[in-house]
């Protein structure tokens, strides 16, 4: 907690003083409550790895989550914004605390070699017969939310509040927090207090959690742009206007934002990930499409990065004089999650006394996206935080030869189950614990202290 505390004044720094001792009352989960929360979140595991769902098409998955829930007494609502669900266990007055979990699954082909591998194939929304993986390993928070939802119904003296569980939708397309807003999640249930949600991830061996404060994770923004020319013949050029050629000098002059007009020290990233124009060697097509994904964390440098595509797309199709503007069209996107750093402060030190200290890394942020930021943007201070999910040998084994682990979306991703499922479970039950331990009054008083520059 320390680092941040010079920000806040000798006043607040009571005033945390005294809401870090109302909260420290509350336990972690003991190993015997993991025990007998396990064996059950191990086998839904088992289960949702075999048969996992692309996003969007959850049914079977959001299913058993919501039969698994509604079994330990929550009050389940589901198809909430396609197949998401929420689940309540109302427990006396207090702070409702939410926490999320995804549904999807990825079209990767396994090749973990795993008795339990997913050898599911389905068409996807385009027809194409394509193989589906758990790759992201959200099977595995949904089984740790399952865990922890046994925990808390179980020791209801241990908390006071709502506890409203989310099991959300196509994260992988970052398209499902904002069909829940959408569908009217904020005004159906019960306002979240405060936002929880983890990732497993090999960037930590499993036993251990990774905390950020502030920015956890990048903004993103898929933008699809198509360049008019006037095609002709190859040995032709003078009749033509070859929209290769403008896309070329457009690819360079986009390379330009980041060295020249983004601050330097300031993240950004913009990367054309693919081309696609023509037909012939000796035809000059009409048109090239790019496809690209901007990554940035504050909000201005956004703003200045997608104002700067703009501006040079059109600029380069003028200079060439282009027989009509490109079009420019933004078909996917999300802000950057931001780990309220008040919230973030305290958790740390929660998770800290539940799994030892040792167990809690300090994390950097993430160039990665995650549309957790949806809830974050409708004003719900939040704290999103890694789980360990790498063999502790294999993860000493990469450090010592600087060789990488299998990261999330790979054929190869496979986290060691048993060991992240537990820790996970438990630094929910902590975190959970913790807050549902507060007033919704303290909560507000902690969370809004000013956002980081
Ligand atoms: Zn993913
Ligand atoms: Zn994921």
């Amino acid at each position: 907690m320390t680092p941040a505390l010079h920000k806040f004044g000798i006043a607040s720094l009571f005033l945390l003083a005294t809401l870090t001792l109302s909260a420290g009352a509350q336990t972690p989960a003991t190993s015997q409550e993991v025990d007998s929360a396990y064996p059950e979140a191990h086998a839904l595991y088992l289960d949702l790895h075999q048969h996992p769902e692309l996003s969007s098409h959850e049914t079977q998955t959001a299913a058993k989550l919501a039969n698994g829930l509604r079994g330990l007494g929550y009050d389940v609502t589901e198809h909430v914004g396609g197949t998401g669900i929420v689940a309540l266990l109302k427990n006396g007055p207090g702070p409702t605390i939410m926490l999320r979990t995804e549904l999807d699954a990825l079209p990767v082909e396994e090749k973990t070699g795993l008795a339990y591998a997913s050898k599911v194939h389905v068409k996807d929304d385009s027809g194409l017969e394509v193989p589906v993986m758990h790759a992201c390993g959200h099977d595995l928070h949904m089984s740790a939310l399952l865990g922890t939802a046994a925990i808390m119904a179980h020791s209801k003296d241990s908390w006071h509040g709502t506890l409203l569980l989310v099991g959300q939708p196509a994260e992988e397309t970052i398209s499902g927090a904002k069909k829940m807003l959408e569908d009217g999640f904020l005004q159906r249930f019960p306002r979240p207090d405060v936002a929880v949600a983890l990732h497993v991830d090999n960037q930590a061996p499993a036993g251990k959690v990774q905390v950020t404060s502030g920015y956890h994770s990048a903004s993103a923004d898929s933008i699809r742009i198509t360049i008019f020319g006037k095609g002709g013949h190859g040995a032709a050029p003078q009749f033509t206007i070859d929209p290769v050629v403008i896309a070329a000098r457009t690819v360079i002059a986009l390379q330009t934002i980041v060295s020249r007009e983004v601050k330097p020290g300031e993240v950004a990233v913009v990367t054309v990930g693919y081309i696609h124009a023509g037909t012939k060697n000796n035809i000059i097509p009409d048109q090239v499409e790019l496809g690209l994904t901007v990554r940035t964390y504050k909000p201005e440098v956004r703003k200045k990065v997608l104002a700067a595509i703009t501006r040079i797309t059109n600029a380069e199709a003028q200079a060439a004089g282009a027989p009509r503007a490109p079009s420019i069209e933004s078909y996917e996107s999300t802000d950057a999650v931001y780990n309220n750093p008040a919230l973030a402060s305290r958790l740390q030190s929660t998770l800290a006394s539940a799994l030892g200290a040792d167990n809690v890394v300090v994390a950097e942020p993430l160039v990665a996206s995650e549309d957790f930021a949806y809830f974050i943007g409708a004003g719900i201070p939040s704290f999103y935080f890694g789980l360990g999910g790498a063999d502790p040998a294999k993860f000493a084994q990469a450090a010592s030869t600087g060789e990488a682990l299998p990261y999330n979306h790979s054929p190869l991703f496979a986290p060691d189950v048993e060991p992240a499922l537990r820790t996970g479970i438990s630094a929910e039950v902590a975190v959970l614990r913790n807050l549902l331990s507060s007033s919704p009054q303290d909560l507000h008083t902690l969370t809004q202290q000013p956002r980081q520059p």
